[in-house]
């Protein structure tokens, strides 16, 4: 992903990243005229951005997007818990508007039993309760 200046065609810089509890806030800015804009995630997107955990574009120009993302959402999600790939995978079975919420309430479940990683049986065990 890409962001050009709409002035002067430069790929613009990414000048920032602020993660909140439920946004990611990027400021980006044009190296040639200085124009600059800020992008800023809401709650379904940032669960989406979160939930990803993917590296885009690999090591390549412009500056990894993702990764920046990523590093400012791991500051603020140090205890986060982790879903294991079964897990992801029956979470993308789950249409996508009800997703950051089933995930939420899995991950408060896992939380209150002391759970770190969430598997397949977990979703089970927090299904069985809901
Ligand atoms: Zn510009």
């Amino acid at each position: 992903m890409k962001f050009l200046c709409t002035r002067c065609d430069e790929v613009m810089k990414l000048a920032g990243a602020q993660a909140g509890d439920d946004t990611v806030g990027l400021t980006f800015s044009c190296p040639k005229c200085g124009g600059s804009f800020a992008m800023l995630t809401n709650p379904a997107e940032t669960t989406l951005v979160k939930g990803l955990g993917v590296q885009v574009g690999g090591r390549s120009e412009p500056a990894p997007l993702m990764e920046v993302i990523q590093s400012s959402v791991a500051r603020d999600t140090e205890n986060q818990i982790t879903w294991d790939p079964g897990a992801e995978t029956r979470l993308a079975n789950v249409p996508p508007f009800a997703r950051p919420m089933a995930r939420k309430a899995i991950e408060r479940f896992a939380e209150s039993k002391g759970i770190r990683t969430i598997t397949a049986a977990v979703m089970d065990e927090a299904r069985a309760l809901m």
